[in-house]
């Protein structure tokens, strides 16, 4: 089979056979279990990542909170001059790390650079974010008086990611999280550990050019252990987690038990509302690429498809229709749409979730499987399906991380789509396809969809950096990327200062001595 340039991609972000998977740049401190790095491409080994140990982690925490002093002196848009080289690197970078993306998690080569670019995005954004960190002053009651609020850098802020976005996620946090005077240790995911490797060259790198602290980066690599490491640490402040609900619901109870700040971005169950004006051209791909790209594997993909009865039948057919163009196969082959699942476990839990549907009383419209044969032997790769389902049914409830697509009808007023789109527990991203005016504004009123994403005539995957991402209930409530998401990372101070040469107090009270 083809390479596809892989071993000159491993060469290129320096990766070897054997990997320290501790690291804050030279110094590796790895002790602990060897993790084999196989790829749902075509089940080969492709490298393995040397686990922490507690002592391995702790060397990391010292060196961490070492750089932190330094890092935090240094200006903010001096900070943010890094990032710029950071992404600079990245551009250099981008079709090797892009590769290596797709080979070890297994979505699409496009959509492997279009990881990359979200870095490079994120980067700049962060540059220029480096010069507005800025507080408000705000006027005092009292005379001779300024009150302020200014920005403070945490400290060490853990990242703990899942295996769909290896890359990206760290880098929305950890660029926002640099700019804003943090240093960060990262766990990135078991199940992609020579990404978080190959990142943590990179920086090291840029970091080591000017001179600077390495413990400005960090990587511990392992399973839930080493995440709950970092979770019960005091000396981090902040815990960014993506991942499952099941995952969020311990880390962020552990984590408020210390009285820690946590950031959690967590499944989705995302639905689309089709109307009976909305235009077919823009329904079919947005529908079918949020549902098979990646897969299924994102926390934004279409799971649900809301279609008004009186275009039930036309949407429905052309959706099945586009979903038979559909070409599975090796990832990195870019004839192909849909890569392979994660492992076999995620396959597992594929084929339960359909034959749940049907036990419910779903109708399969596309039917599902498993691909055997020549390009399939990694045992992966699986049939995107499509069910006719009603949106109580338990297993609609819940996100199944794979490409199964149910499909309901809604009669009347689009509030009654609104209701079936808001009747589940996650609340991630929402859209709705419509040409009438009136229905889109109440989608996205406060009546309107109850996701932290809620788009127009755009499909549920796909957010641009600029805005704040995340969602509602289940999803975890945690922001991050654009907008004003970089506050999470800083502590806020209050400032008072009296100019005067009295000492009034606030509210008026006397205190007369
Ligand atoms: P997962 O929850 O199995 O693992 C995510 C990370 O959490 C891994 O690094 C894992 O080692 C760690 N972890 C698990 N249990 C832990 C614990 N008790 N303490 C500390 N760390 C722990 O998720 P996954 O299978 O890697 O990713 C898929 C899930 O991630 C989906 O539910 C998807 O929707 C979600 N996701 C959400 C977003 C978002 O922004 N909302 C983005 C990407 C993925």
């Amino acid at each position: 089979m083809a390479d596809f340039g892989i071993k000159e991609a491993l060469a290129q972000l320096g990766l070897k056979d054997i990997n320290n998977g501790t690291s804050t740049g030279s110094v590796n401190f790895a002790n602990g279990e060897v993790i084999e790095s196989y790829s749902p491409v075509d089940g080969k080994l492709i490298g393995k990542v040397v686990a922490s140990t507690r002592e391995d982690y702790n060397k990391v925490m010292d060196v961490a909170t070492t750089a932190f002093k330094e890092w935090r002196a240094m200006p903010a848009p001096q900070r943010g001059e890094i990032v710029r080289q950071f992404g600079n690197k990245l551009r250099e970078l981008k079709e090797p790390l892009g590769k290596l993306v797709s080979y070890e998690m297994g979505k699409s080569y496009q959509e492997g650079l279009g990881e990359v670019q979200e870095m490079i995005d994120i980067c700049d954004f962060a540059v220029g974010l480096s010069r507005q960190l800025n507080g408000q002053v705000i006027p005092s009651e009292r005379p001779g008086h300024v009150m302020r609020e200014q920005w403070h850098p945490l400290g060490v802020v853990g990242i703990i990611s899942a295996f769909n976005f290896p890359v990206a996620v760290w880098s929305w946090n950890t660029a926002l999280a640099w700019i804003c005077g943090n240093v960060c240790v990262w766990k990135g995911s078991e199940k992609a550990p020579l990404c978080s490797v190959a990142c943590q060259n990179i920086i090291a790198e840029v970091l080591k050019a000017n001179d600077l602290p390495e413990g400005i980066s960090c990587i511990v690599n392992g399973d839930y252990k080493v995440g709950e490491y970092i979770t019960e640490d005091t000396r981090i402040p902040l815990v960014s987690a993506t991942g499952s609900t099941r995952m969020g619901r311990i880390v962020g109870a552990k984590v408020a038990e210390r009285f820690g700040k946590s950031l959690l971005e967590l499944g989705g169950n995302n639905a689309i509302i089709i109307t009976p004006t909305a235009d077919l051209k823009v329904v079919v791909p947005g529908a079918v690429f949020g549902a098979v790209g990646t897969c299924g594997q994102r926390c934004t993909s279409t799971r649900r498809l809301i279609i008004h009865e009186s275009v039930y039948d036309k949407v429905r057919d052309a959706i099945v229709g586009a979903y038979g163009q559909i070409k599975i196969g090796n990832p990195l082959d870019e004839n192909n749409h849909v890569g392979p699942l994660i492992d076999k476990d995620s396959v597992n839990t594929y084929l339960a979730a359909i034959e749940k549907a049907k036990a419910e009383g779903g109708k399969v419209l596309v039917e599902g499987g498993v691909l055997e044969g020549e390009g399939y032997e990694s045992g992966c790769y699986v049939k995107p399906a499509i069910i006719e389902a009603e949106n109580h049914y338990e297993i609609v409830q819940h996100e199944t991380f794979a490409p199964i697509l149910y499909l309901m009808k809604y009669s009347g007023d689009v509030e009654n789509a609104i209701e079936l789109q808001n009747g589940v527990a996650q609340g991630l991203s929402s859209s709705i396809m419509t040409s009438e005016m009136k229905e889109a504004e109440k989608f996205l009123s406060f009546a309107g969809s109850d996701c932290g994403i809620a788009n127009v005539n755009i499909g549920t995957s796909g957010a641009e950096i600029g805005g704040a991402f995340g969602g509602e209930k289940e999803t975890g409530g945690g922001r991050e990327s654009g907008s004003d998401a970089w506050k999470v990372y800083m502590r806020r101070q209050t400032n008072t200062v009296n100019y005067s040469d009295e000492l009034p107090l606030a509210q008026g009270i006397k205190f007369d001595l």
